[in-house]
Formats: structure tokens, C-alpha cells, sequence
């Protein structure tokens, strides 16, 4: 077995990166301004207090409020340091006082493996008075992740049975999923990997990350390697770009994706040098999970912008959450919003069957009517595909409304998207002599 860094690389300035193992990012690094003591305000200041430091334009009303009310004397430069936001994040029953009215179910500590984390930013988009807000639904805890049902499992999908090396889930031929960090910026509470993600099970150490590339460099079968976690773009920048420089080695390697959440819950993340570096390892793709139209904010926007402005395509992968995303009306909203971000709707999911998580799940009826109310209504582009992610480890099983009504011999009766009746002659007996 050849080495990992034996492979003649395609790129002398990605290879000259490559020749070093990357370093440790145990520990983020902070720029200098950010090393200052940041008491966190949310348990000091006065709501009175007004922002001395002027806001840059492009943020959204509730976060200009946000940050005048708890963090008027953070600077846009601390602000906007996606560094600062990972330190200061809410990790705390307390700290979540600080900021929000608590509903009773909300009341709790978190002591399963799933931890609690908010970035600031992510927290100025939650309402302070409505524990029913759909963002604050999604990353608040509740005493509702502790009602575990005889059908939810830990790992649904089976993902560690079908995972030959650590990291790395070999569920179709030609794709792996290598899960490179369990660390999110912010926790959903519906995560289909809240076994692993967040508790330190699955953070890879360099070795292990080495064995899911040796893994990958020895099945060329695999020609599209999803990079997902956790989020891997909170890691390190020296490490992400050391291993998609070894991903990129592989020759039969076509594609890489990316999955991440960042530019929902984080868009400080996507900074000019993140996108300059990201960008010599095309053909690479990015996986972006969003979930509610409030999410798409003015730093959302620009996030995404700055990453198709860099000819990476970009995907919405969007869990349907009951109480949260659960209605045509919604949905049609977040997949309008997508679209002018550049990003194409790509899979709709029912909620993986995860334990703890039945206050989420909608039943199959639900997304099927979603499809149905968009099909026909709005752009095809702005279809995602509906599937469920078979238990078991089956693969992702799409799902559509039926639009057939009947059938014969001859031809088939059609339903459209405004229930009315068509016909299509259904046959293969067209005249033909054979020569064209
Ligand atoms: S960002 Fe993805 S991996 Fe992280 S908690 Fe949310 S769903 Fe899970």
C-alpha cells in the first residue's frame, strides 16, 4: 500500500500544502482583538443599553436588535469573526435564560450525549417571548428529546454497521460518506447523528482521518466522497485544506461535497480566505442544510453568494420538521429564498426516526402534500426530491405524490397539479419499416 503522500498531485500550489501533516486544531485560534476578556453580556448589560459602535448595513432587523440590546460593545470586527462566535457561543441552561423567556418544557439541562450550542448570531434570529418559533424549536432543547418511542433508534440508518473504517460509511457503490468532525457550531435538536456528534465519539485524530483516506485511495470504486461530520467547515482552515489536497490526489476520485450548515447558523465562516482555498479543490460541491425562510438572512445571503461566486455548486438538503418547516406556505417561502441564493433545493427528508425526536416527525402524508403544493405552482428548479432515508440502511428511497388516476391498454389517465384529467396515449405500436 503506496503511501498517502506518494500520489503526484495535479496542483503545484494545493501539493506544496500537502507535504506536512496539518496542524492540531484542538484549539481555534483567535485573532489578536478577539484574545481580550469578551464577558459574555448577555449576563451583564442593561436591555437599555444602545450600540455605540454603527452596525455594517446587511444584517437583519432582529440581529441590528440583538446586538444593540446584549452586544453593544462587541465591534463589527469581533462580530463578524466567526472565531469570536464559536467562544461566545450559548452552551448553558443559564445562559439561554439570559436570553430567552423559557417555556416549561424548555426548563431543562441537557445531560443526553447532544449538547446545546447557539452561536450569537443564530441566537439574534430566535424570538425571545415564543418557544413555538420555528428556528427556536429547532436548536432549543426540550423535555421532549427524553420521550424515546420503541420505533426510534440511536443510529436509524444503520451508518455504523456500514462503516469500514472510522469516519468513513460505505453505504452505495460509488460513494462514501467521511465523517471528518463531530463539531457543530450549532446543535439541531433533530440531528440524525446526535449519537455521535458533539460528544468527542467521532472526532477524528490525524491517524484516523489518514486510514479514511487510505480507505477511500484503496475502493476505486468511489468516485464521490461526501465530507460531512459534524460540520467540517468549523474545522481548522490548514486542516480542511490538507484533506481535501489528499482527497483531490485520488484519481478516481471525481467529486467532493461538502455538508454544512455554516452558512445558516454561521456565515462569518465564509470568509475570502476560506472560499480561495476551497476553490482549488474543485470539482467540489457543497451540501448546505437550511431549514426555515428565517434563516435566510442578509449574512446568509451574502455567505452564499461569496461560495457560488466561486463556482461551487450549492444544494439545500432540508430536514421536514413538524411545527417548524410542516406547511406548502413555508416551504414554497425557504425554496423562493434558495433559489435567489443561488442554491438549488435538493432533498427534502422525512425526519429520520432518531431517538428522541417524535415531536419532530410529520407523517409521510404531510411532505407528499408539501411536494404536491409546489409541483406545477412554482418553478421546477425549486422542487426538491422528497425521500425517505430507509431504516435499516436502505438508501434514500424518493417519494412522489401520484399523478396517475388510471390506466389501460391504451393510454393513461393523468392527474395534473390542478386536479384536472389528461390523457397520454400509452403505447408502442407506431408504424416503422426500419429504415431512418
Ligand atoms: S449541523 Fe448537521 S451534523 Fe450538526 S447538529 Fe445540525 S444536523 Fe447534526
Amino acid at each position: 500500500m503506496a503511501p498517502l503522500m506518494d500520489v503526484k498531485f495535479v496542483e503545484k500550489d494545493v501539493a506544496d500544502e500537502q507535504d506536512e501533516d496539518p496542524p492540531d486544531s484542538s484549539e481555534i485560534p483567535l485573532p489578536d482583538e478577539a484574545r481580550h476578556e469578551v464577558v459574555l453580556p448577555c449576563l451583564q448589560l442593561s436591555k437599555k443599553t444602545s450600540l455605540k459602535i454603527p452596525l455594517k448595513p446587511g444584517s437583519s432587523p432582529k440581529t441590528v436588535l440583538f446586538r444593540r440590546t446584549y452586544y453593544p460593545e462587541v465591534p463589527n470586527k469581533l462580530w463578524n469573526d466567526w472565531r469570536w462566535q464559536i467562544r461566545n457561543s450559548i452552551r448553558s441552561l443559564d445562559e439561554l435564560k439570559s436570553y430567552l423567556t423559557l417555556s416549561q418544557a424548555e426548563s431543562i439541562s441537557v445531560d443526553r450525549s447532544l449538547p446545546l450550542s447557539i452561536t450569537p448570531y443564530y441566537m439574534s434570529l430566535l424570538a425571545v417571548d415564543n418557544p413555538q418559533d420555528p428556528l427556536r424549536r429547532s436548536v432549543v432543547p426540550t423535555k421532549y428529546e427524553y420521550n424515546y418511542m420503541p420505533c426510534e433508534s440511536n443510529d436509524p440508518l444503520c451508518e455504523d454497521d456500514q462503516s469500514p473504517v472510522p469516519g468513513i460509511v460505505h453505504r452505495y457503490p460509488d460513494r462514501a460518506l467521511f465523517m471528518v468532525t463531530d463539531y457543530c457550531s450549532t446543535y439541531c435538536r433533530y440531528c440524525t447523528r446526535s449519537r455521535a456528534v458533539g460528544n468527542g465519539k467521532m472526532n477524528l485524530s490525524l491517524n484516523s482521518l489518514k486510514k479514511g483516506l487510505e480507505y477511500i485511495k484503496n475502493t476505486p470504486a468511489i468516485r464521490d466522497v461526501i465530507v460531512s461530520g459534524g460540520d467540517p467547515l468549523t474545522m481548522h482552515e490548514e486542516r480542511l485544506s490538507w484533506l481535501l489536497g489528499n482527497l483531490r490526489q485520488i484519481p478516481h476520485l471525481e467529486i467532493i461535497r461538502i455538508g454544512t450548515k455554516v452558512p445558516a447558523v454561521l456565515p462569518q465562516r465564509i470568509t475570502p480566505e476560506l472560499v480561495r482555498m476551497l476553490k482549488k479543490f474543485h470539482p467540489l460541491w457543497m451540501s448546505l442544510h437550511f431549514t426555515h425562510p428565517d434563516e435566510c438572512t442578509p449574512e446568509a445571503y451574502r455567505a452564499c453568494k461569496m461560495l457560488a461566486d466561486a463556482g461551487i455548486p450549492l444544494g439545500s438538503q432540508t430536514v421536514l420538521l413538524k411545527g417548524i418547516n410542516d406547511s406548502v406556505e413555508t416551504m414554497t417561502a425557504l425554496v423562493h429564498h434558495l433559489l435567489k441564493m443561488r442554491v438549488r433545493p435538493y432533498y427534502l427528508y422525512q425526519c429520520d426516526p432518531i431517538a428522541g425526536s417524535g415531536h419532530f416527525r410529520t407523517p409521510i402524508s404531510k411532505g407528499l402534500e408539501i411536494i404536491k403544493g409546489l409541483r406545477g405552482f412554482t418553478s421546477g428548479y425549486a422542487l426538491p426530491t422528497y425521500v425517505v432515508d430507509a431504516p435499516g440502511g436502505g438508501g434514500k428511497i424518493p417519494l412522489m405524490p401520484d399523478y396517475i388516476s388510471s390506466r389501460n391498454e391504451e393510454e393513461i389517465i393523468f392527474k395534473n397539479y390542478k386536479n384536472k384529467f389528461y390523457s397520454y396515449p400509452d403505447r408502442s405500436d407506431g408504424y416503422d419499416d426500419g429504415f431512418l
